[in-house]
């Protein structure tokens, strides 16, 4: 008989449970705070060096550990939290399982200092690999600092798992934001290669959201709060009319624990329904305290999924309780000054005639030019040379036409030509005609793909135009938003922004780019922010790209706004002169055609 079971020695069952808790450097940053909170610490430093991938440590003021349990703590199933399976039923600490160090020093390089209040001198420990390779007594403040430098230095593959810095940071970032505002009670700091991210005082909830997403953030807070026998709900909804298409901030915490649940979820989204447009999505804090028998957190090693036994009944409550809340606020609103930079839609200047912004183009670039350029009286200055920019220079219908046919099409004058071609069709769409039949051109995205390639060509270029503010703006921001700014300076500087840091919390804005409408720039700014966020999230796309979208997206002619003969003339110029005319930045067609062939068959 041959006996093929072994039991694997602990250092390979470590290194396989740390599969499941400790997947990226943000993984750390949930254990190690929370340890740090169950030990009663009021004061937590959080240091991060190359995203987390060289350095994640914490330092604490709680009660430290003893010379026994720093060594201790690194064993697997090693806890002070429970005793007994019956105490899985009473949690109220984050942790329990007892594995989370374990599976860190299995992983990584660890560094344990640690000191009693009550004692003199503390304990270092250090471990690599799940093999203590020091323990020595020392000088310590008292409380723990836990240092994790070079995760995976052992397991490659998981290593080359990781992603960009910005994404494991970003990753990092969220981590701690749901850490922070489950507990407001306690200070926390944030650095990343030496630079203060967040430095957060003990406060209320109102203070600590507005210190980690910024002032702004304070007009925009209803606060919720219902108390009954199952469930207590507290906390903050934001202002229907600070609802935003991507999902912004959304958390919920079941006894100071960040929790996800879809089902709660969407009790918050019927709470908002009639109030927001369809597609937008409520920013929401809310806070459940509920006896911790009735719940169920050890589904999950990261314990972010949680069951409630009465999940309808607390469905019912939250929903009601959002909709009283929101229901006073309605009645008495308080005042908003945010309202004035706010904006959903940030339309080119209304009061005067909609302009296309012009774009530097190669004459020689067109194949036709030669037969445009014969146009005559078509534009040009007094001089008769032409302009450097194509703009009226161009006859586009050419374009459009097979190249013998232009050959063999009569130079008409342009303008008197133009009269007759372009119609704008329910403030949205401009029709035209082209030799074979006509052609209906979407406007909004027509002038999204002209943007968008301009955009382009300033991000690549060196030397962009920029338009001085008469009078600089600033915007409060919170320290995630404002390293994400600092991190995008380069680029928002080649579109034309003029940005620079402004003392702690926010950004003075003193120069935007040609196009963009002053009164609109704070919004456009905290929009483009979320539109950041957001493709950081999704992991990919090339940043600039994205950010040339964005601008694109947001500055083009909003369907329904009517357009001049002239602008629309312009319009489709520009488009024609573009890279790639049939489709917007999206992906989705700018323009269809209908040929007489077509139109003939369908009078038939
Ligand atoms: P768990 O948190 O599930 O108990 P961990 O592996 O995270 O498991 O921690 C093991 C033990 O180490 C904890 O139960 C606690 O006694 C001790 N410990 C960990 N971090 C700290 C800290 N920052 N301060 C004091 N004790 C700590
Ligand atoms: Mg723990």
């Amino acid at each position: 008989m041959n006996d093929i079971i072994q039991v694997l020695p602990d250092r390979v069952a470590n290194q396989i449970a740390a599969g499941e808790v400790v997947q990226r450097p943000a993984s750390l940053v949930k254990e190690l705070l929370e340890n740090s909170i169950d030990a009663g610490a009021t004061d937590i430093s959080l240091i991060v060096r190359d995203a987390g991938r060289t350095l994640v440590q914490v330092v604490d003021n709680g009660k430290g550990m003893s010379n026994t349990d720093a060594r201790l703590c690194f064993e697997r199933h090693a806890t002070s939290k429970i005793r007994n399976a019956e105490e899985l039923f009473h949690i109220c600490t984050k942790g329990f399982r007892g594995e989370a160090l374990a599976s860190i020093a299995a992983v990584a390089h660890v560094e344990l200092w640690t000191k009693e209040h009550s004692e003199d001198l503390g304990t270092l420990v250090t471990i690599e690999g799940s093999e203590v390779t020091a323990q020595e007594p020392v000088q310590a403040p008292g409380g723990t600092s836990i240092s994790v430098k070079n995760l995976f230095y052992n397991v490659p593959a998981r290593r080359n798992f990781l992603k960009s810095d910005k994404v494991e940071l970003k990753h990092i970032i969220d981590e701690f934001e749901r850490v922070v505002l489950a507990h407001p009670d306690i200070a926390f700091s944030l650095h990343h290669n030496d630079h203060e991210l967040f430095r957060l005082r003990r406060d209320g909830l109102r203070r600590r959201i507005v210190d980690v997403f910024g002032p702004r953030f304070n007009e925009r807070l209803v606060p919720v709060s219902e108390e009954t026998d199952l469930v207590t709900v507290g906390g903050f909804v934001g202002k229907p009319e600070h609802a935003k298409k991507t999902r912004g901030e959304q958390f919920f915490f079941a006894n100071s624990r960040f929790i996800k649940n879809s089902y709660l979820h969407h009790a918050v989204s019927r709470a908002f329904e009639g109030l927001i447009p369809e597609g937008h999505h409520p920013s929401y804090f809310l806070y459940l305290e509920v006896d911790p028998q009735t719940i169920d957190v050890n589904i999950h090693p990261t314990k972010t999924e949680i069951k409630f036994e009465d999940e309808k009944a607390i469905y019912a409550i939250l929903r009601s309780a959002i909709r009283k809340s929101l229901g006073q606020y309605n009645i008495s609103p308080s005042l908003d000054f945010e309202r004035e930079t706010s904006f959903d839609d940030i339309p080119l200047n209304p009061d005067g005639p909609i302009r296309v912004p012009t774009i530097e183009v190669d004459p020689d670039y067109n194949p036709f030019d030669a037969d445009t350029g014969s146009s005559g009286g078509g534009g040009g200055d007094a001089s008769g040379r032409r302009p450097k920019t194509h703009q009226n220079q161009f006859d586009w219908t050419s374009v459009y036409r097979e190249p013998e046919e232009v050959e063999s099409t009569p130079n008409l004058p342009m303008e008197e030509e133009r009269s007759v071609l372009a119609y704008q069709l329910q403030g949205k769409y401009i029709l035209t005609h082209i030799k074979s039949g006509f052609m209906i051109i979407d406007q909004h995205r027509a002038h999204q793909r002209i943007l968008f390639e301009q955009f382009q060509k300033s991000l690549s270029r060196q030397n962009t135009a920029t338009r001085q503010l008469l009078f600089q703006q600033t915007l409060e921001l919170g320290a995630g938003d404002l390293s994400l700014i600092e991190e995008q300076q380069e680029a928002l500087q080649q579109l034309g922004f003029d940005i620079e840091r402004f003392g702690h919390q926010a950004i003075v804005v003193r120069g935007i780019p040609p196009g963009v409408r002053e009164t609109g720039v704070l919004g456009l700014i905290e929009k483009m922010l979320d539109d950041l966020k957001n493709h950081r999230n999704e992991l990919g796309g090339d940043n600039l790209d994205n950010l040339a979208r964005f601008m694109a997206r947001n500055l083009a002619v909003r369907s329904g706004a009517k357009l001049e003969k002239e602008e629309m003339h312009q319009l489709v110029d520009e488009l024609f002169a573009c890279e790639q005319p049939f489709v917007a930045p999206n992906g989705k067609s700018v323009l269809i055609t209908l040929s007489l062939d077509e139109l003939d068959k369908r009078f038939q």
